[in-house]
């Protein structure tokens, strides 16, 4: 693959990630010292942006800051991954989004999200920059905006026939319906496929299970990652090879790379942005799943979120 072959829009949050480290997480009304404190560009639908350009697309986004500081410094650190930025506004009333992160020693997180100006990413934005869509041939979207909004993305997607990507973070139950069928890759993890299907997902028989009922409610390819087990990948039922909706035994699991991980921390981000990335430069759905996979792999080897997040040159798609 060529670098910079395929377009991926993406539709979504960004945020400025408020990150304290402390030796355990606080208990209710308890006030604790910590022991380091960074402030680093975040948000899922940035996260994923970041990773699509640095694994290889043309990258354009629809997303809002604030016109305040933060503001500043994301739109910045787009720009510098050379995303196509020109519609990434600036809004009046709300503040940047941020995410208050507190990482104990033992690597579990609480994590508090204050859309702040993602939430005033409206429709009419997706109207005025449909053409981001019509020019891209993947659109990624996830759940850090206003469902109005993703969903008129995802409609105007599909309807243009473009490749579309729902990551459903976060998630706390069923999607509502005429969501699904604006989507061909449904990409939950374990445990949003969980509150989207109500099958408890801890392994690649779970995911199957769950990733079946998915199908039902209308997802076409249902991707559930699965951390360091993997992937499983629900094709849908009338692909080439299956034998049809009742075929219990459809669909693949891609075992992950053995890695040493250190942070998984934005893992998802990268395997959703590798993933769409090859899949715009016209890769196969296989050779996509996998390459998603190296590139989630390497993140986990290295500490952080986006500083994670690997780059094209980086990635041998075939090592075992
Ligand atoms: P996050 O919220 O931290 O971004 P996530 O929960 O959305 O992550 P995961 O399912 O944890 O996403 O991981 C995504 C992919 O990253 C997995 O499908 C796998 O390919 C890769 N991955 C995650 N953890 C590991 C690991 N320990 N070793 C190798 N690969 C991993």
């Amino acid at each position: 693959m060529e670098a910079r072959t395929g377009r991926v829009a993406v539709i979504g949050s960004l945020n400025m990630d408020l990150v304290v480290r402390a030796p355990r997480l606080p208990q209710p009304g308890e006030t604790l010292a910590g022991t380091a404190f960074d402030q680093v560009p975040g948000g899922k639908g940035a996260n994923q942006a970041v990773a699509a350009a640095r694994l290889g697309a043309q990258v354009g986004m629809l997303g809002r800051l604030g016109q305040d500081a933060n503001g500043t410094q994301l739109l910045q650190a787009m720009q510098d991954e050379g995303i196509d930025c020109s519609r990434i506004g600036r809004d009046a009333t709300h503040p940047t989004g941020v995410a208050l992160i507190v990482v104990d020693d033992a690597s579990q997180n609480t994590i508090v999200i204050i859309a702040g100006s993602n939430g005033a990413l409206d429709t009419a934005a997706v109207e005025a920059h449909a053409d981001l869509i019509a020019q891209a041939d993947v659109v990624v979207c996830q759940l850090e905006v206003p469902e109005a909004t993703v969903l008129a993305a995802l409609r105007r997607a599909h309807a243009l026939g473009r490749t579309v990507i729902l990551n459903p973070a976060p998630v706390t139950g069923p999607l509502p319906q005429g969501w699904l069928e604006n989507v061909d890759f449904l990409v939950p993890n374990e445990v949003e496929a969980a509150a989207l299907s109500g099958v408890a997902v801890d392994s690649p028989d779970s995911a199957r299970r769950a990733a079946r009922v998915l199908q039902q409610q209308g997802a076409r390819h249902v991707l559930i990652t699965l951390g360091g087990q993997g992937v499983f990948l629900l094709p849908p039922a009338d692909a080439a090879g299956n034998k049809g909706i009742d075929d219990d035994t459809r669909g693949t699991h891609y075992p992950a790379r053995r890695v040493a991980a250190v942070d998984t921390t934005a893992a998802g981000d990268t395997f959703i942005g590798g993933f769409a990335a090859a899949l715009a430069a016209g890769r196969p759905l296989d050779e996509a799943v996998r390459f998603g996979q190296a590139a989630a792999a390497l993140s986990v080897t290295r500490a952080g979120a986006q500083p994670s997040i690997p780059y094209f040159s980086e990635i041998q798609p075939d090592a075992p």
